[in-house]
């Protein structure tokens, strides 16, 4: 028997008696995310104000990235918001680049600035990410918001680790005392989301590619959250029984399938929720990226 919720499935396990395994639906939690959204851009048109904006630049015909902002304008759309999409050829300078992203900066009508990345190899990307004013920076990774965020300020969270964060609320459990661990600790995913946590009062574990004993240490963990880009890197004897597990890992397997770093199958059987990959954090990445333009548009 499969018992159907607003934001779960429950699968109750083969594994395990007295436990049910549950999938956090990415994509219901995240249409509810924009459908927030949606009503606020309704609520600032009805009262005649002018609606938020939010700009996406793409450089360049990388196949993923036209996806991902074909996805984003879709989704600014559906709430109702304003999008500029500017599509620039792989070969523009970075000065061009930079003078486009200034011009946008001084923009009263643009409230959320975001540059698909990556980028040709003859631009840096570093400079680029520092030139977004931090007003407008939606996907929260220029250094005042990188800062804000590890100094505990009100700041833009980056859109993947707020989801993930979502995600965790949208199963009730209270992480305080938990222990959290992070496999993966880039700049966009591992380090923010160990920082999202850590705010939580969970005591939290960043693991990486030098962590000795990835499984005894991912064992420890009461919320496993994977962000590596290894298809199947998490597999079930690695998991606490119980352990909530986030997969944030896109990967293609040889046939071309959509597949997470968590062998979802051996996993299953012994978490007590864990997302799926597609349909977990993929859509949360978007949805929260509409809530920080909105916020963005607000601070001002
Ligand atoms: P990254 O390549 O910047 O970082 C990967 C991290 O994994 C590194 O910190 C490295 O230390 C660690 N790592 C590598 N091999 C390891 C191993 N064998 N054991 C333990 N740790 C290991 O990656 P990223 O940008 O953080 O992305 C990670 C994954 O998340 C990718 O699959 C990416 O596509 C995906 N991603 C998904 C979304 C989304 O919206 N769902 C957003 C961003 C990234």
């Amino acid at each position: 028997m499969i018992l159907r919720t607003a934001h779960w499935t429950v699968i109750p396990s083969v594994a395990k008696e007295s436990n049910s395994m549950r999938i956090i639906d990415g994509k219901a939690i995240s249409q509810a995310v924009k459908d927030e959204v949606r009503a606020e851009v309704a609520a600032i048109e009805a009262e005649g104000k002018r609606k938020p904006c939010l700009c996406v630049i793409i450089v360049g015909e990388n196949p993923a990235s036209q996806v991902y902002v074909r996805n984003k304008v879709k989704a600014a759309a559906y709430t109702g918001m304003e999008s500029m999409l500017i599509e620039l050829p792989a070969t523009v300078s970075e000065e061009e680049l930079l003078g486009k992203i200034a011009e946008l900066n001084a923009d009263p009508a643009v409230d959320g600035i975001l540059v698909q990345l990556p980028l040709p190899k003859h631009i840096d990307e570093e400079k680029v990410i520092d030139a977004i004013s931090a007003a407008k920076d939606v996907d929260g990774f220029h250094p005042s918001n990188v800062a804000g965020l590890w100094l505990g300020k009100d700041c833009v969270v980056p859109c993947t680790p707020a989801g993930v964060m979502r995600l965790l609320d949208s199963t009730g459990v209270d992480l305080s005392g938990k222990t959290a661990v992070v496999v993966g600790r880039s700049n966009i995913v591992g380090k923010p989301v160990a920082k999202l946590r850590l705010d939580r009062n969970a005591t939290v574990v960043i693991a990486h590619s030098r962590t000795a004993d990835l499984a005894s240490v991912c064992r420890q963990a009461d919320i496993l959250v994977a962000a590596v880009g290894r298809p199947g890197l998490i597999t079930g004897d690695m998991v606490k029984p119980g352990a909530i597990i986030i997969d944030v890992g896109i990967n293609r397997t040889p046939e071309g399938k959509l597949c997470g770093d968590v062998d979802f199958a051996s996993c299953s059987e012994v978490a007590g929720w864990i997302t799926p990959v597609p349909g977990g954090v993929g859509p949360m990445t978007i949805a929260m990226l509409m809530k920080n333009t909105l916020r963005c548009y607000r601070s001002k």
